[in-house]
């Protein structure tokens, strides 16, 4: 059975990485985010203190927390950077499709990387044709002898400008559509890897986002990821494995709007008393309560279902859709807190909204998540 109550373990992970938020990653998040650039030294202070790959496990060199951990820590990172906690989270999203996948070998030299010294895995699923038709993509793996040759451009890798090595996807048939797409694993500095066009973006600016292009890149055996034609399967795994994160980073999001707006609130005043006074203001900070007390309860649920071997793909889908829409609702409210000053950069609400909206469009657009959770209801059953 679910229960929401946590242990005096996870509160401890909780406090470590809300210590590091508030320490290492509120002071600059504003800075890079203007820059576009990203906190290379907040990463590396996060490796060290282990806040990343913590779900790895100790065979592998890991911390071996559980989803729900892994979950409460983007929280956390997500109140004070989403774009930081992104990048950072990013590096599960790419070690999920090994997890899954992976040989023990496979794993043991790819995960044993990640946590071997501080780097960055890429995943590498979406096209410039090809995002929410996942079975659309037009990147190829063409059989050459024992191995295979890989021809193909994906487009927005979050981190791919940064990372030393790739989970990804390509067909070995595009008219087969899902029936042909393939997982793979390879190196970033094999002859033929390149990275293009960085993305100049609304939100989330701190995090790399590139295309990553294959021109004739030759893969051996060892970096197919499970059997060729399987890499559909193993892709949707990885999403409702990985959604809860999106939806714990909603619910940081949301946690800071609403802390912003209290603030505010008390301070500014109208018409002779604090704005904290008038009732449609208060309305919008209770609906910011409201919407943080479900979204942390869904996030939890569908990452305990996860850490529990139950593969409900509605509740992962579910979370992350109301997490994205709620996030999206309750930045906008705080900014309209904020008035005109909330719609500079003097605040960091105007941030908080920027950064929200990406949670409506990766992983699943908020639409796919929709389609996801009636098509599991009217089909499934
Ligand atoms: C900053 C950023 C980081 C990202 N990071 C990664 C990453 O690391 N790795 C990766 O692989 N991908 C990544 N993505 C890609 C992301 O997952 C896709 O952008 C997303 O899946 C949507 O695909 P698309 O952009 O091609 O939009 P499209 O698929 O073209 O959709 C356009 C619009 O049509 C709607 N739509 C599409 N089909 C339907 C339908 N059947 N019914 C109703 N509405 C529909 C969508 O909801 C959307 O509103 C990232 C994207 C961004 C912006």
């Amino acid at each position: 059975m679910f229960d929401p109550r946590t242990t005096e373990e996870q509160n401890a992970v909780v406090q470590t990485a809300r210590k590091f938020a508030a320490e290492h990653i509120i002071p600059v998040a504003g800075e890079f985010d203007e820059r576009g650039e990203m906190p290379l030294d907040v990463f590396r202070a996060a490796f060290d203190v282990g806040l990343i790959n913590v779900e790895i496990p100790d065979a592998y060199g890991g911390l071996g927390l559980h989803t729900l951990e892994g979950c409460m820590i983007a929280e956390e990172l997500a109140y004070g950077c989403a774009g930081v906690a992104t990048s950072i989270m990013c590096n599960h999203l790419g070690a999920l499709p090994l997890l899954i996948a992976g040989t023990e070998e496979q794993k043991q030299h790819w995960l044993g990387k990640l946590t071997s010294e501080f780097q960055f895995v890429s995943y590498c699923c979406s096209e410039p044709e090809a995002g929410s038709d996942v079975a659309a993509m037009r990147t190829r793996l063409v059989k050459d002898g024992d191995g295979w040759v890989l021809n193909g451009q994906k487009r927005w890798i979050t981190n791919g400008g940064y990372a030393s090595f790739y989970t990804g996807f390509a067909t070995i048939d595009p008219a087969a559509r899902h029936r042909g797409i393939t997982a793979f694993v390879i190196p970033r500095d094999l002859p033929g890897v390149s990275i293009g066009k960085k993305e100049n973006k609304l939100g989330q600016r701190c995090s790399n986002t590139v295309d990553v292009i294959f021109e004739d890149v030759r893969l051996g055996p060892e970096n197919i990821l499970g059997e060729p034609g399987q890499g559909f399967a193993i892709a949707m795994e990885t999403f409702d494995k990985s959604r809860p994160m999106i939806a714990s980073q909603c619910a940081g999001l949301i946690r800071r709007a609403m802390d912003e707006s209290i603030r505010y609130a008390k301070e500014r005043k109208t018409f002779g008393v604090p704005i904290a006074q008038h009732q449609a203001i208060q309305f919008m900070i209770a609906e910011m309560a409201m919407a943080y007390e479900s979204i942390r309860l869904l996030y939890m649920k569908a990452a305990w279902e996860v850490d529990n071997g139950v593969r409900r793909t509605n509740t992962s889908a579910i979370a992350k859709a109301m997490g994205a829409d709620q996030a999206m609702k309750c930045t906008t409210d705080a900014v309209q807190i904020f008035g005109g000053y909330g719609y500079t950069k003097e605040y960091p609400v105007e941030k908080l909204m920027r950064d929200a909206k990406l949670m409506q469009i990766y992983e699943g657009t908020s639409q796919i998540q929709r389609m996801v959770i009636a098509k599991n209801l009217l089909v499934r059953g």
